[in-house]
């Protein structure tokens, strides 16, 4: 009899239980559980579909009746978000245990159905619920230790509202409940099934959708080769292979507009036309600085995600460099947390394998031919010569050849399989359907 034949509708437990019972031996039972379990991983390896989420996010233009709609929800979603948080942050307080969003959900049913607070009903409903939901994740994420206690929402700061129903994308427009169609700048495909829009509108006043998309692929094989990346100041990264990235310093750079229309700002009389004129300058300069340190981003992590498989980084210490006023700035401009973010996503898609090196390891100081420790090396000398095998060192390449070369101890190793075919990447992405609102 074929057992394998048979296995793949069993788990490995049922499957030895059955040749037990069928009086094989137990030899054969082991034997028949091992190969059974082997095909299985095979399957499962072969098969192994992964799925995805990705944001993109376009620009849209509404018009003024639109804005005007917008701003109910944008205002209804943040007044959702900041009741329930007074609520959840005192029940918490009076019980130790913080509201459900089942809890929160039913009482926003009731809220509306007052008389007082009837107006919540020009906002679209689902606005409202996705607000509860955004709020009920950011507790979530603080009882999990991953982020800060959420606090409440402002209206002159960033205004978002996330519809999870009744969108549509047609070729050049969006359509929004209670908006309408707005006009769309669909810059770029996008692909997967969305599952939600989240509209804001920046201090500067731009507007924009991010569509949330859901996309699975066949695991790519993974891309062989690996890499060290040593996160400076001059250069923003210095490779292993000798390659060195310049630092844009974006916010060095526009550093004398910033400063001129901050300037300007602070001159302007409070409450007056001009003052709200010279905010908006003063916005829109931060936010062109933050769009070019994030395309700068993305442009690095996409090229390094494609080309190796594992990359190694060094695990910084960044809330802790802050404290250091003289670099804080250069730190916060240069953006490595952004940076590792973009760049695990990125790995993760192509299948390769991202590690975070320990930051108390001495990286510049080794040598990465023969291991001597030069104890000497001060923070200016940009090259040195190991005295133990000679080798002359450039002080940043040889730093992320250490961390390339850096082995984690075992217990926080994770294995990933290394195949040597060639790179796949992460191509035949399907073109995006949208669900029929
Ligand atoms: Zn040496």
């Amino acid at each position: 009899m074929n057992v394998t034949g048979f296995s793949r509708y069993l788990g490995p437990a049922q499957m030895f239980y059955l040749c037990y019972n069928w009086r094989i031996n137990h030899k054969v039972a082991m034997l028949a559980t091992s190969r059974f379990l082997a095909t299985k991983i095979e399957l499962v390896t072969e098969m192994s579909i992964q799925t995805f989420n990705s944001g993109f996010k376009f620009r849209i233009y509404p018009n003024t009746t639109q804005r005007q709609a917008l701003a109910v929800n944008f205002g209804h979603a943040r007044f959702v978000y900041n009741r329930y948080l007074t609520h959840r942050s005192a029940t918490y307080q009076q019980t130790g245990k913080g509201l459900s969003y089942n809890e929160c959900a039913g009482d926003l049913v009731l809220l509306k159905k007052d008389p007082n607070f009837v107006w919540l009903k020009d906002a679209y409903s689902q606005v409202l619920q996705q607000s509860l939901k955004d709020l009920d994740r950011a507790f979530g994420r603080f009882f999990k230790n991953l982020g800060k206690y959420p606090r409440f929402k402002n209206k002159h700061g960033k205004q978002t509202a996330r519809f999870s129903q009744g969108f549509k994308l047609a070729e050049k427009q969006l359509y929004l409940p209670k908006a309408g169609w707005v006009k769309t700048k669909v810059h770029r495909e996008l692909w997967g099934q969305a599952k939600s829009i989240t509209v804001s509108k920046t201090k500067a006043g731009k507007y924009f959708a991010s569509i949330l998309c859901e996309w699975s692929q066949e695991q790519p094989k993974p891309i062989q080769g690996g890499v060290g990346i040593d996160l400076g100041l001059t250069h923003f990264a210095i490779l292993s292979t000798g390659e060195k990235i310049d630092n844009p310093r974006n916010l060095r750079r526009s550093m004398r507009r910033l400063k001129i229309r901050q300037r300007r700002l602070s001159r302007k009389e409070k409450g007056s036309a001009n003052r709200i004129k010279a905010r908006l300058a003063v916005s829109a300069t931060h936010e062109r600085i933050a769009n070019q340190r994030k395309d700068f981003h993305h442009k690095v992590s996409h090229t390094l995600a494609r080309s190796f498989g594992t990359i190694k980084i060094e695990d910084l210490h960044i809330s802790g460099m802050l404290k250091n006023h003289n670099l804080a700035q250069a730190i916060s401009d240069a953006g490595w947390n952004q940076f590792i973010t973009f760049l695990s996503y990125k790995v993760e898609w192509e299948n390769g394998h991202l590690e975070k090196v320990d930051r108390w390891f001495a990286s510049s100081k080794t040598c990465s031919v023969c291991g001597w420790k030069n104890h000497e090396l001060k923070l200016h000398q940009r090259e040195w010569t190991c005295q133990a095998c000679g080798a002359i060192h450039d002080r940043d390449v040889n730093a992320a050849q250490n961390i390339l070369s850096y082995e984690l101890p075992m217990e926080h190793r994770e294995v990933t399989p290394v195949r040597d075919d060639q790179p796949v990447g992460s191509q035949g992405r399907k073109p995006c359907t949208f669900r029929s609102g």
